[in-house]
């Protein structure tokens, strides 16, 4: 690793270890001996600073708490992850997670009514407005994950027995959404592109009125699913639920945050988004969005009443239980909003990027891509049978010469050991990154011979 790297992170360590020194002093000043540990630490951060300047120094840190290794992938490599590249932090989300990291932090100046999407300091209840304002919707809650944004709505929607229609290439936690509920799937088969399509979502809808006799609960559908990222054709399914009066669930997991997503354009009854996946926030955190149709029945409150006491709950939200990310996570999304806002008026240059690499991993002969071509999303599933996984039929590490090939260039997030189908997403990435991740495939596949057109 570059020492710099390592002496950044010691240094900030160091910080923190300064910042305890007051967390345990009393409110008047330092004693005799804290200001000696504080001096001391002072001197530590002094030199490590001095380090990062010139390059010097060695590894002082490699473990926190003793047992977990730093992290500094992101640092240190080009990352093409397509789970992680949506989730990265901005650095004013790493300042709130800094400041915001203790428990309950959002708590400090909860009033009446005691709930997360009212607190105005810091400025959750403004953020709640805003997120149901980007995505063009009426109201909107933070949640743990998409799939706690999935569960919210089908255990409000979905009774024992009922169905629940979603894409074949659906997401696993869509699925376990609905068994939770006590609902089973029926599910719409993917076409021969690997695309859901409105026809095909009738043609359910219409088996699953004459085969149960009546329509089922809700229809989800990812806009771009997680395997291809292809696009399907919510708009079009959403219609088709809604000749039936069926409520529709758009799973912008893969959208909310990196593109524009209009939930009233599409005829989204619910827009869910993942905030670790794509909108810059850390784990756990995602958004629910839905209509002031729907939100009496997904935001319902508590009418839970103590059989002895009587006590009861005021408006704390039912599938909310109460309140949701109550600290960093939380304040982190509100600190990434403003770039993410501004982010997704740049899709068309992430898609851009996009098509460029896989442009550039075509020109290796033998490479497919498996996604729908040219692309419409930043990730990609790729095939590389006949170019790669050849090289790796007769390499003494098979399958892991490519990740090793890749790792050694400072490239990581690829499936280790694939050589036939594996995906990666370009997003985020600046042009320098994107070029030097394509010339670094082409040096590879010029060092094993494979042919590459220019
Ligand atoms: C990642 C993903 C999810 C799960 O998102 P979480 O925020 O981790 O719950 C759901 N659906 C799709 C299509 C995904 O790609």
């Amino acid at each position: 690793m570059e020492i710099r790297i390592q002496k950044i992170i010691e240094a900030l360590f160091c910080l923190e270890d300064l910042r305890e020194v007051y967390r345990q002093a009393l409110p008047t000043g330092l004693s005799e001996e804290e200001e000696a540990a504080f001096q001391a630490k002072l001197a530590e951060l002094e030199e490590t600073v001095a380090d990062i300047r010139n390059r010097t120094g060695h590894t002082r840190v490699t473990r926190i708490a003793g047992s977990i290794e730093l992290r500094t992938r992101e640092e240190q490599s080009i990352n093409i992850q397509p789970i992680q590249a949506g989730g990265r932090l901005t650095s004013e989300a790493r300042k709130a997670l800094a400041v915001y990291g203790d428990g309950y932090s959002v708590c400090d100046a909860c009033r009446a009514p005691f709930r997360l999407d009212k607190i105005t300091k810091p400025p959750s209840a403004q953020f709640h407005e805003d997120l149901a304002r980007f995505l063009n919707m009426d109201q909107a809650r933070v949640v743990p994950g998409a799939r706690r944004g999935f569960q919210a709505v089908t255990s409000a929607l979905v009774e024992k027995g009922d169905t629940v229609i979603l894409s074949s290439l659906g997401h696993y936690t869509e699925y376990i959404a609905v068994e939770q509920a006590g609902g089973t799937v029926r599910e719409i088969p993917a076409d021969e592109r690997a695309i859901v399509t409105a026809d095909a979502a009738a043609e359910r809808l219409e088996a699953c009125v004459r085969e149960t006799g009546r329509p089922p609960a809700l229809v989800m559908c990812d806009h771009f699913d997680y395997q291809n990222a292809n696009e399907h054709d919510v708009r079009g399914i959403a219609k088709v639920a809604h000749q039936y009066d069926v409520p529709f669930l758009y799973n912008g997991a893969y959208t909310v945050g990196v593109m524009p997503v209009d939930g009233k354009a599409i005829g989204a009854d619910f827009v869910v988004g993942s905030g670790h996946k794509s909108m810059a926030a850390p784990a756990p955190s995602g958004v629910l969005a839905t209509t002031d149709e729907f939100a009496d029945r997904v935001f319902q409150t508590t009418r839970m009443e103590g059989d002895l006491t009587g006590r009861r709950f005021g408006v704390k939200e039912v599938q909310m239980l109460g309140c949701t990310l109550m600290g960093g996570n939380l304040v982190a999304m509100i600190a990434s909003f403003p770039a993410v806002q501004e982010r997704v008026t740049r899709w068309d240059e992430e898609v851009k990027k996009s098509n460029y690499f896989i442009d550039r991993l075509l020109a290796i002969e033998g490479s497919a891509c498996v996604s729908e071509y040219p692309r419409k999303h930043v990730l990609s599933k790729v095939d590389t049978t006949g170019s790669f996984d050849r090289v790796a039929k007769t390499h003494k590490r098979k399958g892991y010469f490519l990740s090793d090939e890749m790792s050694k260039r400072g490239i990581v997030g690829q499936f280790a050991g694939a050589t036939r189908h594996w995906k990666l997403s370009t997003y985020g990435l600046s042009w320098r990154r994107v070029e030097y991740l394509a010339d670094a495939l082409d040096e590879i596949a010029e060092k094993y011979d494979l042919v590459v057109r220019q």
